[in-house]
């Protein structure tokens, strides 16, 4: 038998003493990801973690070394079984993407790498670059748009946010911050709750921003946009951005993009699209069309990580006027000097698009991500998940036990278990945790109207139709037990 290889760092670095042992630990790695990745139908989607090995993770700051075989005897004891299981097929609650076999390849190739994509002048940016300016062609943006690549929409939106504020105020209030000037903004009901953040966090405070009645189909009503905005108006206040929704968080609902545009540019507002996963729908040929309008934007934010499977995280701005981008971050401070030639030149800096300055290789495995399968096969998986989510809705609607409470827009499908007595909210919240803990699948819960409903989100490549027929038979079974239980 072969002696176990031995990660032994050299005195004066934290480089290995011996390459080879490195290599087959590594190789080892690898080898057991793609058994992970390869097995995962057969796993539970979820387990909890264990109290005992939750306190193994509280341990006081290691002062020795440790084998790193045994540290990753650790990862594969303690934490592999115990992830949140979205990368399983049949993970289907919030809305969370699966990643994929190529972009784990591409981070470790990054962390090689372990470029900072702050600024300067080398090539992971020209990588970066071209992501942003594939983006803007599935978006309809003219190809000089700017961009930059985020932990996730939450970030993306804030930027927008602020990138809308330096519009409407001009630069000076980067440095007179809002002096009380009553700005306000505009979203729908169902917007996701991190463009009030956003707005929290950019200092306007929650109650700036106007949330707008929907629709039956859960779409921002443009005559109540209308209504508010004159009120707004008439009250001497001054509205400055509109954010619509390409994809709902709740049901996948999309906002009537075009006529957000007219208004937005009727009454010389910010157009941004909160499209976190719905942007990635411009690569399916059949969903497109529902995008009509998106190519509209001032800005649109979305996720990479979500329907584009690259693993977490990766989320995208893409912002129409790079000038008007530019002006709500850059600065030039005397380190961070720009040059005509050298490292120091390249500019504009990521950093002259965001608040961050120290910022990963994300792009690699975006970039990676695309090349490996190209845009149409990513397209596909959407179309699929869509089909699968229709279908869904059809069994949804042929059980008797079930109904369905909101339309099927793209991929979320919500409904209630309703052959109980009782609490129905409550009920129906026990039977998603029944079913999370018996490992078959993950549904997450949501409210629709004011009830609480059972949630399915498809983004993950790997679902098929026979995991969402093992969901709905677990459900099913699981609700006639607490309902003859009860
Ligand atoms: C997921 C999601 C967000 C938040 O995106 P993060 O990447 O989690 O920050 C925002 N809006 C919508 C519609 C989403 O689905």
């Amino acid at each position: 038998m072969s002696t176990p290889a031995r990660f032994q760092p050299e005195a004066d670095s934290l480089d290995p003493t011996d390459w080879q042992a490195f290599r087959e630990l590594g190789h080892r790695m690898v080898d057991d990801m793609a058994d992970f990745m390869a097995g995962l139908r057969e796993r539970p989607v979820w387990q909890p973690m264990p109290a005992e090995l939750r306190a193994e993770l509280r341990q006081p700051l290691p002062q020795a070394p440790a084998e790193l075989a045994e540290v990753y005897a650790d990862f594969q004891r303690l934490v592999q079984p115990y992830v949140v299981g979205n990368v399983h097929p049949r993970f289907l609650g919030w809305v969370q993407g699966a990643g994929n076999p190529v972009g784990v390849l591409a981070e470790l190739l990054a962390a090689t790498m372990n470029a900072n994509l702050g600024g300067r002048d080398h090539a992971p940016i020209e990588v970066e670059r071209q992501v942003i300016r594939w983006a803007a062609e599935m978006l309809g943006f003219p190809l000089d748009a700017s961009g930059v690549l985020v932990t996730g929409t939450s970030l993306a939106n804030l930027i927008a946010v602020l990138v809308a504020r330096t519009r409407a105020l001009g630069r000076a209030v980067r440095q007179d911050g809002l002096a009380g000037r009553p700005l306000v903004a505009y979203t729908s009901t169902e917007a996701h709750n991190c463009v009030s953040r956003a707005m929290d966090m950019a200092g306007f405070g929650t109650a700036a921003l106007r949330l707008i009645p929907c629709d039956d189909d859960h779409r921002m009503r443009l005559d109540a946009l209308a209504e508010a905005l004159a009120a707004d108006r008439a009250a001497g206040l001054q509205p400055f951005l509109l954010v619509g929704s390409a994809g709902t968080v709740d049901t996948g609902a999309i906002d009537p993009l075009a006529g957000l545009a007219r208004v937005a540019r009727e009454q010389g507002l910010w157009f941004h699209v909160d499209a976190a996963f719905g942007a990635l729908a411009m690569l399916s040929p059949e969903q497109r069309p529902l995008l009509a309008g998106l190519d509209e934007a001032d800005s649109v934010a979305f996720d990479f990580h979500k329907w584009a499977q690259v693993p977490y995280d990766a989320g995208c701005i893409v912002v129409r006027d790079a000038a008007a981008h530019a002006a709500a971050f850059a600065t030039v401070p005397a380190y961070l000097r720009r040059e005509a030639r050298g490292l120091a030149a390249g500019q504009p800096w990521p950093t002259d698009f965001g608040p961050d300055l120290s910022r990963g290789f994300r792009a690699l495995k975006v970039w990676m991500t695309i090349r490996t399968y190209g845009a149409d096969k990513l397209g596909e998986v959407i179309a699929r998940n869509c089909a699968l989510a229709r279908r869904l809705a059809a069994r949804v609607d042929a059980e008797p036990e079930l109904r369905r409470v909101a339309p099927v827009a793209l991929n979320v499908v919500c409904f209630r278990f309703e052959a109980a007595g009782g609490d129905l909210d409550r009920f129906n919240a026990d039977l998603v945790a029944d079913l999370q803990e018996s490992g078959i699948a993950v549904p997450s819960t949501t409210t629709i109207r004011g009830q609480l409903a059972v949630r399915v989100a498809l983004v993950n490549h790997r679902t098929r139709a026979e995991d969402l027929d093992l969901l709905v038979d677990a459900l099913l079974a699981a609700g006639r037990r607490r309902a003859g239980a009860a």
